[in-house]
């Protein structure tokens, strides 16, 4: 199986629930009251809806089921594409203590929390976040370069429920490349021997770019058979104003493109990204952002809207889904949404069933189970 039965099961029960009775203070617009504060918001044209877009009626049913929890931004590497070493600088020395996680964790109620950052190895406390999450019957994806795997992993138990996700952007050269220094490559395999010696699940999370070579990734994936890999993570990297001054992204056309083959690829291997989302990945499919599905929260508080753009910060997670005007999110809403198309802002569409075929419930069943 994909995923263990506790997770595919308590997903579908959340999400049937969450759809059944959604939260009726989180489903309030507030475009109109905000539209003049954003700069980058696309007036609706004028048109047959007398101006006004009619958005699907599951964007009207927001609840969040990944947490992205970033405990800190400091890290042991400078990765070329990322924005949280550059956007969050002025407090790259701070970082969240356990009982902020804790109750992060609490506020949001998703039944998934990623852990990002910065490098969560680095956190000394990671252990006891990771434990008091567990214990709360969540399910943990912790987001590392994996070069502290195998010092911290006495810190940690073996656990159905857990996850270490190891970066990685190909093979030794071009990763190595990436994240800008010699040898993360080996150091990220040796703690993912490790941890599958050690009883782990071990998944892989892999950003594709403007360079990436697809045929590289399918190389990778096999390489990474024989360490028993459980699973691998892909999602085209986005411009986002971080770091939107380098040339390494892509526009829709280029996401088309190079994830012509995921189909291929998730037939060969045990690739976690929904079939659903890969048909979105590939052109065919449309999917609306909901990146209330997927709320960050950090040293700074509530990131909204997304794990991309920070228009504000807000002190609880009631604010964040109160306060945001989501709707004025997403390609044709704002600017800078225009040719995203990361997991984490339309994984949940495909979760929620967002432009669903009838064939979607089988695709999806099978590939849980497989
Ligand atoms: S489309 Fe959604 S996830 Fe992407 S940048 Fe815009 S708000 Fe964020």
């Amino acid at each position: 199986m994909r995923f263990p039965l506790s997770m595919t099961l308590g997903m579908a029960v959340y999400i049937a629930r969450n759809r059944l009775r959604p939260r009726r203070e989180w489903q309030l617009d507030r475009a109109e009251s905000t539209n003049g504060d954003n700069p980058f918001h696309i007036l609706p044209a004028t048109a047959s809806n007398n101006g006004k877009r009619k958005p699907h009626p599951l964007l009207h049913k927001r609840f969040p089921l990944v947490l992205m929890l970033e405990p800190l931004h400091a890290c042991n590497l400078t990765c070329t594409g990322c924005g949280r070493i550059r956007e969050y600088e002025d407090t790259i020395t701070e970082r969240l203590s356990v009982e902020q996680c804790l109750h992060a964790v609490e506020e949001c109620g998703a039944p998934i929390v990623s852990i990002c950052g910065g490098e969560p190895l680095l956190h000394p406390d990671m252990g006891r976040i990771c434990a008091g999450i567990l214990e709360r019957g969540r399910h943990i994806y912790l987001c590392t370069n994996g070069m502290f795997i195998e010092r911290k992993l006495s810190e940690y138990r073996p656990d159905p429920k857990f996850f270490f996700n190891v970066h990685l952007d190909g093979l030794e050269e071009t990763h190595d490349r990436a994240v800008e220094k010699e040898g993360v490559f080996r150091e990220a395999v040796a703690g993912i021997k490790a941890a599958k010696a050690a009883g782990f699940k071990v998944t892989t999370n892999t950003t594709v770019y403007k360079e990436t070579d697809m045929a590289e990734i399918a190389e990778l994936f096999e390489y990474l058979k024989q360490f028993g890999v459980d699973g691998h993570m892909l999602s085209p990297a986005y411009g986002y104003s971080a770091v939107n001054d380098r040339e390494i992204f892509m526009t829709r056309e280029d996401v088309y493109e190079k994830f012509r083959v995921i189909h291929e690829l998730a037939r060969r291997y045990p690739v976690n990204t929904t079939p659903v989302y890969q048909d979105f990945l590939k052109g065919e499919r449309e999917l609306p952002c909901t990146a209330w599905g997927n709320p960050t929260y950090n040293v700074r508080g509530w990131k909204a809207p997304c794990y991309l753009i920070t228009d504000a910060h807000y002190e609880t997670f009631e604010e964040l889904m109160t306060k945001t005007p989501w709707e004025n999110y997403g390609p044709g809403n704002d600017v800078r949404c225009e040719h995203c198309m990361v997991h984490c802002g339309y994984e949940p569409s495909a979760a929620l069933g967002i432009n669903a075929k009838p064939t979607d419930g089988f695709r999806l069943l099978s590939w849980a189970l497989r």
